[in-house]
């Protein structure tokens, strides 16, 4: 259910001078790509038009020599016909006249008018056909009779429909003058327009293209193809090369662009056109765009595609190079957002999903947890069985702790023994289930290589918002509330409440006092006798820790131990006691007394790796017997590493020095521990001695404690003896040692001192 904290990956710089890069490569290419485009168009539109110029050129020649050619062909023909008498019989020439037009296959028929305009024959009309009479045709009798006069050697006519060949045609006269130079009679060789093998179409143009001749007077003389001619033909032209023309008379050449008006095939245009030589008429071509477009493709496509190709290949490279790059920033990200050790997210992807969490929460109005959890006296395994094996306790927790979970929040190393679970949408109540759990979990000792531990987790929970409305609240909060936890005995969970703050305040404030106290000399040891039970006799004594503040008040040591143990500070009082119950002893024992004296080791002194050798030298310096020194530890610092245990306790055993363990019963007794470890007594916990002869159990394990210890050869201190009854049962059950506030509460040394000479009094009594 725990989504991933979102990763937010900022561009590295490299990754932003990639993109640059390839930016400017793209643009660079784009904008060199486009400006070669457009110098290559430019050259291909130039190209195009000067190919259409040379074609229009060569068009204008072979038209002017082909009017040229029967033009001036007609002159001979009219001699020959002058010859022949055609004004008195034109039948007579009409093989030279079909001979004419056989030899210029342009040419389908001729005709000759007399000078009035009356036609005498035609090739058209077969021999006694009624010719039309065009002298009933004013305006075509008018151009007739205005070429008759005309000086020029011959006359190019305007299309026309032939009324004797039925199709469009132009013409071609020619006027056979006598020697007064007045006309004789007119030839007209006609050429059809629409006749395929026209001079026009014979020229190698573009497809598509527009071929054509264009009269001085904007008309259509000839075009290539005409699909219809009455559409094109006797009408002014308005299309690009006529409207260029009439702006420029005298030209005589150009290139046009534009729409061709009178074609079927509509769109834009290049053209070129020349004017003819000899006579006023302009000679064109033009192809559509599509065609240098056509060229265009064809002249640069190689290098267009091969352009484009690099391009697309180097977006792509770069495109891949640059999601690697951030796939592999994200991996980084990834790493520095986890605890190496553990694998676990670390404290800054803590703090990331606990503000996805706060941002979440804000949006959908719900709350959220945070467990604090820390390892109780982590730092005893690290110092005694090394940080390899502490490492790999860790990494034990964190695969135990993220099993216990179930995918319900997000645990994550912040550091050392510390943990921190994130239950998004989990109140405290859920939180508090889930902390219980966890305790349980801890409870079975974990397996590290040869060792089994047992690491308890103390924990703090707060909620979100009531607890800290900010990431640094909450977790202040919640590692408050651990704090709690360890100041109640450890192993154990606390819910943020606005006092602990306090509490830590009281802490450090504490711990300030402890170290004053310290060097003010205010600690003092009260002693607990220790009586055999068979004879009534004070054996030994336990030495108490008291601090006895400035203003008198004496401090019991389970309000300041553990944050003696915290601090460090146990080591420099523990080396206090160690003395001070040494000379004590020693006191005592000079003034004929024979006692032993035992001091409580905590689990942080018993990590003290000089230990045994502190020991050792305070007993040779104070010069006191080992036996006459006991230490107590409790079950669960022996368990905590029962290997390194036994080994510390079995030197001071061979030593000589006397080994308890305290509090039997409440931790985790294990009897094969209980047999490695070389303790020669066992102290049955108080709470069990409370309830001797009244509740069946206590009396059950105290028996059965005895029985265990008879067998394991070790000697029964019985704790807490409050009443004669209990020990009266004790003494029944063949307890053989007893202590508690019915023998005597702890007292000074002074009134212990006194204690001692009233039974040494009894006794002598
Ligand atoms: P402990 O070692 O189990 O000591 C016995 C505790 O039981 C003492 O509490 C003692 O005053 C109390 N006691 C003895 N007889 C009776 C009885 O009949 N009834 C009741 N109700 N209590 C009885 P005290 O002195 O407050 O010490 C508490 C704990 O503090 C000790 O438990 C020991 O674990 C620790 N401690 C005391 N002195 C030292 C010290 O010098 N060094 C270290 N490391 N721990 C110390
Ligand atoms: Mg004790
Ligand atoms: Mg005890």
């Amino acid at each position: 259910m725990v989504a991933d904290v979102p990763v937010i990956t900022n561009p590295t710089s490299f990754t932003r001078l990639l993109r640059n890069s390839v930016l400017a490569l793209i643009i660079g290419g784009a904008i060199a790509l486009a400006a070669y485009c457009k110098h290559s168009w430019d050259r291909e539109v130039q190209e195009v038009r000067e190919n259409l110029l040379v074609q229009s050129s060569f068009l204008a020649t072979a038209s002017q020599s082909f009017f040229d050619n029967v033009g001036n062909g007609l002159k001979p023909l009219g001699q020959l016909l002058y010859n022949k008498n055609i004004l008195e019989d034109p039948e007579a020439s009409r093989s030279y006249l079909e001979d004419f037009s056989d030899r210029y296959p342009e040419v389908v028929t001729i005709a000759v008018f007399a000078p009035d305009g009356r036609m005498l024959i035609n090739t058209g009309a077969k021999p006694g056909q009624t010719l039309p009479d065009f002298r009933k045709d004013p305006p075509y009798l008018t151009n007739l009779l205005a070429d008759m006069v005309n000086p020029s050697s011959y006359v190019i006519g305007q299309p026309e429909f032939g009324k004797v060949i039925k199709r469009w045609r132009f013409t071609i006269r020619r006027v056979m003058r006598n020697e007064s130079g007045q006309p004789m009679f007119l030839m007209q060789a006609a050429i059809p327009l629409e006749k395929e093998g026209t001079f026009l179409h014979q020229l190698p143009v573009p497809p598509n293209s527009f071929i054509g001749l264009l009269r001085g007077d904007g008309l259509q003389q000839a075009r290539w193809p005409a699909k219809e001619p009455s559409e094109i033909y006797g009408k002014p032209s308005e299309g690009p090369v006529a409207q260029t023309v009439r702006n420029n008379p005298n030209i005589l050449s150009g290139y046009v662009e534009g729409e061709s008006l009178w074609t079927d095939s509509k769109g834009f245009r290049a053209g070129s056109f020349t004017r003819l030589s000899r006579t006023d008429m302009y000679a064109y071509v033009s192809a559509p765009w599509s065609y240098v477009w056509q060229q265009w493709w064809i002249h640069n496509s190689a290098v267009l595609v091969v352009s484009v190709l690099f391009l697309l290949v180097t977006s792509l490279v770069a495109h891949r190079i640059w999601t690697r790059e951030k796939l592999h920033r994200q991996e980084l990200l990834a790493q520095a957002r986890r605890d190496a050790l553990t694998g676990l997210p670390n404290r800054a992807a803590a703090e990331e999903m606990i503000q996805f969490c706060i941002d979440m929460s804000h949006t959908l109005d719900r709350k959220f947890s945070l467990l604090f959890l820390d390892i109780d006296r982590f730092k005893d395994i690290n110092d005694s069985l090394g940080h390899a094996t502490g490492d790999r306790l860790l990494i034990k927790i964190s695969e135990l702790i993220k099993d216990s979970l179930n995918e319900e929040g997000m645990v994550s190393r912040l550091g050392g023994d510390e943990f921190l679970i994130v239950l998004p949408a989990r109140d405290v109540d859920t939180a508090v289930d889930i902390a219980q759990r966890l305790i349980g979990v801890f409870r079975k000792p974990i397996r590290v290589g040869e060792h089994s531990l047992v690491a308890t987790p103390s924990i703090g929970i707060a909620q979100f918002p009531e607890h800290g409305e900010d990431i640094d609240t909450l977790l202040k909060h919640a590692d408050t509330a651990m704090y709690e936890s360890k100041r109640q005995g450890r192993n154990a969970f606390s819910v943020y409440m606005d006092q602990l703050g306090e509490k830590v305040l009281e802490r450090v404030e504490l711990e300030r006092m402890l170290r004053d106290a310290l060097e003010q000399n205010l600690f003092k040891l009260h002693y607990q006798p220790v009586v055999d039970m068979t004879t009534g006799r004070i054996v030994g004594a336990e030495a108490l820790l008291r601090w006895v503040r400035a203003d008198g008040m004496i401090v019991m040591p389970m309000s300041f131990i553990g944050v003696a143990e915290e601090s460090g500070l146990i080591h420099q009082i523990g080396e206090w006691v160690l003395h001070n119950a040494l000379e004590q002893v020693k006191a005592w024992n000079d003034a004929g007394h024979n006692l032993w004296v035992s001091i409580n080791i905590s689990p942080r002194q018993f990590q003290d790796p000089n230990l045994v050798e502190k020991i050792s030298s305070a007993l040779d310096m104070i010069g006191v017997e080992p036996d006459q020194l006991g230490i107590e530890i409790t079950e669960t610092v022996a368990m905590l590493n029962p290997e390194a245990s036994s080994r510390i306790l079995g030197r001071l055993k061979e030593m000589g020095v006397r080994i308890a363990i305290d509090d039997f019963g409440t931790g985790y007794s294990s009897l094969s521990y209980l047999k490695r470890i070389p303790a020669d007594k066992v102290k049955i916990d108080k709470s069990f001695v409370d309830g001797i002869n009244l509740e069946v159990d206590d009396t059950a394990i105290v028996h059965t404690i005895l029985a265990l210890a008879e067998i394991l050869d070790k000697k029964v201190i019985a704790e807490g003896v409050e009443t004669e009854d209990q020990y009266n049962a004790l003494h029944a059950l063949n307890c053989q040692l007893a202590q508690g506030y019915w023998i005597s509460r702890p007292i000074p040394p002074d009134d212990f001192t006194e204690l001692l000479g009233r039974t040494l009094l009894n006794r002598a009594a």
